[in-house]
């Protein structure tokens, strides 16, 4: 049995910290699908390649509104698509070679690795070689999260589409079927329907995105109805049909048909089809590893980052628990704590959303004083230039001190206008010396936050007007 100092399961986050500061040591990867993990292949990085030609599609439908007479003739399906994966497969492929040809101290192996003890591993080989046993003295667990498929759709031999398959279809769907409601489904319900598609969404709760601020969630999907043929407290009993013609039974008789099916109803964690229980690491409820804030595991030596562990299945926060895992790998007497404070997240559909911190239900449940303000896009200039109608930024701040405990918008450009709240809040830069201690470009798109924060109801503080205050002489 071949012995190496560290294993890495999963060439997606983990893939990237194995860096020239691990040179010293003998590293192996394993990978039992295509390299890169999901944010390259099959997560944030095609899907936005998608939604971005998607909202130029509807920018061209909407140019009336400006005073412009233009017409969306077809999208050229194919072309489109191709223009993604010939950008990202060409990436994902060249990771492999570096790692399997250009590393010496690094072993790619591919194929799917189980535990058979704490620190032995077997891995059946992808390409039939059969099973390879490795030994490590540490390992980390970066084997991420696969999509969830309900057993009345898995069991009924129905064809459907899930995440990882959707954007790689040969043709553009005419009526996309979604079951899920979450950001997942709200992306791709903008993807299509802008692209052309008719879509039907069809969720368990009642509403879509129920996960974020309720004025989020509500004003949300005041919009999906309008946009989408939209069943919401639906329970799927069943589907039938076959390739092209998908019909999804739901519970009260009612049916939802179309000819392409997309299964969006959450991820799992991959944890339970690596053998866990052999080398002794525990799983919460939901599947996910346990992990400290060092990232580490109760058994010794056994580390776990991104999406296989972590309460937020979000690439940044892959990223960052990477970054802790690599340093407490090599600085074991100085460790590091990750840091999941203020972790913020968006969701490109339209309007875009990005949210940071607590949502206002959260601050009523734990009984804060808070005070908070909704600043409509419409309501500034920037949004007049926009045309836009339905974007906001609320922010949500104590009362007594200012301290910023959330923000949540929804409109366009929010996951970049979100940033500066996030830097305040990170920073522990209270909701007024934000407001008032800089410029705020006029007009830009920012002025909402400016204006949001400046209409909070703070204890002691004296609403003042916009922009710095001037130097004391
Ligand atoms: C459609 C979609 C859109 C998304 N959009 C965003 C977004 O906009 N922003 C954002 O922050 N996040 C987004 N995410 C989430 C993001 O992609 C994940 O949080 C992130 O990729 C997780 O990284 P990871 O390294 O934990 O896992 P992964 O990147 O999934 O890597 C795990 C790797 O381990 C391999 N593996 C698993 N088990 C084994 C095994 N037993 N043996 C060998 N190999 C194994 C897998 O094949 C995979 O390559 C999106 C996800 C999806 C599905």
């Amino acid at each position: 049995m071949r012995h190496h100092d560290l294993v890495v399961i999963g060439s997606g986050s983990g893939n990237s910290f194995v860096d020239d500061r691990f040179a010293d040591l003998d590293v192996a990867i394993i990978e039992h699908g295509v390299f890169g993990g999901t944010c390259l292949n099959v997560g944030c990085i095609p899907t936005k390649m998608y939604v971005h030609p998607a909202d130029v599609a509807q920018h061209v439908r909407r140019a009336g509104r400006f005073g412009i007479d233009a017409t969306f003739d077809r999208v050229r399906w194919t072309d489109l698509r191709d223009r993604v994966f010939d950008r990202i497969d060409p990436i994902s492929a060249a990771g492999r070679d570096y790692r399997l040809h250009r590393v010496p101290n690094v072993t790619l192996y591919e194929g799917h690795a189980r535990f058979t003890a704490p620190h032995q591993l077997e891995v059946d080989m992808t390409d039939g070689s059969g099973t390879t046993a490795l030994g490590a003295d540490r390992v980390v667990i970066a084997a991420g999260g696969r999509p969830v498929v309900p057993e009345p759709i898995a069991a009924s031999g129905v064809p459907f589409e899930t995440s990882d398959t959707v954007m790689r279809m040969d043709a553009l769907p005419e009526h996309l079927v979604i079951v899920g409601a979450g950001y997942i489904a709200a992306e791709f319900a903008h993807v299509f329907s802008a692209l052309g598609s008719a879509v039907s969404v069809i969720g368990r709760g009642g509403a879509m995105l129920r996960h974020l601020d309720e004025t989020v969630t509500e004003r949300f999907t005041t919009l999906a109805r309008r946009r989408w043929d939209l069943h919401l407290d639906a329970d799927v009993v069943g589907v039938r049909g076959g390739p092209g013609d998908v019909v999804v039974e739901l519970a009260g008789g009612a049916t939802v048909r179309g000819d392409v099916l997309l299964v969006a109803t959450g991820r799992r964690p991959n944890g339970d089809r690596l053998d866990l229980e052999k080398a002794g690491v525990p799983t919460h409820d939901d599947g996910r590893i346990v992990v400290d804030d060092l990232q580490r595991t109760p058994v010794e030596g056994i580390f776990a980052l991104g999406d296989v562990s972590s309460p937020h299945q979000l690439k940044h926060v892959a990223n960052h628990e990477a970054k802790v895992v690599a340093h407490n790998l090599l600085h074991p007497d100085a460790p590091r704590r990750t840091d999941h404070r203020f972790v913020p997240a968006a969701v490109f559909t339209q309007p875009q959303i990005a949210a940071v911190g607590r949502t206002e239900q959260a601050c009523r449940e734990e009984g804060l004083d808070y005070s908070v303000k909704v600043q409509e896009y419409a309501d500034i200039a920037y949004g007049w230039a926009l045309e836009d109608r339905t974007g906001f930024c609320k922010v949500i701040a104590e009362r007594s001190t200012g301290r910023l405990l959330g923000a949540h918008l929804m409109g366009p450009h929010a996951s970049s206008v979100i940033q500066p709240l996030i830097q305040a809040m990170s920073f522990g830069l209270g909701a007024r010396e934000m407001a008032t201690g800089q410029y705020w470009i006029h007009p830009a798109l920012p002025e909402v936050v400016e204006n949001a924060l400046l209409g909070l109801d703070l204890e002691g503080a004296e609403r003042p007007g916009s922009g710095p205050p001037g130097r004391d002489l």
